[in-house]
């Protein structure tokens, strides 16, 4: 794990304001994401239900770099508010797959995922998999913020059930 940047803090606070554009759901983590490439530019951005209300953060972004003109993503960092998740319900392949089959080095977070809706390995399966994460923990506390109405609803209802609020 390499010690992030002044760089790396600030795509990492963009992917954060940019998960405040989530719409707001008691089903899931509003979460944002930025695709940077290894000269500093920026490739993609993608939030949680941006196109999509089962659309995640990571997956948006990517989905934006595939086809015909798909980017060679070598050498690339994602920048994602919160650690990219290993279990998906309505998808074949989580965010943590999706990354490692693009080819992508580096990934810088902010929160690892709570054990609120799912069981998440995302840090430990990408290091395993010889990706370079850096988790900047001390933007966490934005992260913990954006996603309140989550915590508040864990905390009220033992996180037996999430559904029928908001
Ligand atoms: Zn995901």
């Amino acid at each position: 794990m390499s010690s992030p940047t002044e760089q790396d803090r600030r795509w990492l606070m963009s992917a954060i304001v940019l998960s405040r554009l989530s719409p707001p759901s008691p089903a899931h983590y509003a979460v944002g994401a930025v695709i940077v490439d290894r000269t500093g530019a920026m490739l993609a951005t993608g939030y949680t239900g941006e196109t999509d209300p089962h659309h995640h953060a990571e997956e948006a972004a990517l989905a934006k770099l595939t086809g015909p003109h798909r980017a060679d993503l070598a050498d690339t960092t994602i920048y994602s508010s919160l650690e990219p998740c290993t279990t998906r319900r309505s998808r074949p392949h989580s965010c943590t797959k999706l990354i490692l089959a693009a080819g992508i080095t580096k990934v810088v977070i902010a929160l690892r995922e709570p054990l609120l809706f799912a069981d998440c390995h995302g840090v430990r399966t990408l290091r395993a998999a010889g990706v370079d994460v850096v988790e900047i923990s001390d933007l966490g506390y934005l992260v913990r913020d954006i996603n309140a109405h989550l915590q508040l609803a864990r905390w009220e209802i033992g996180g037996a059930s999430l559904g029928g609020r908001s």
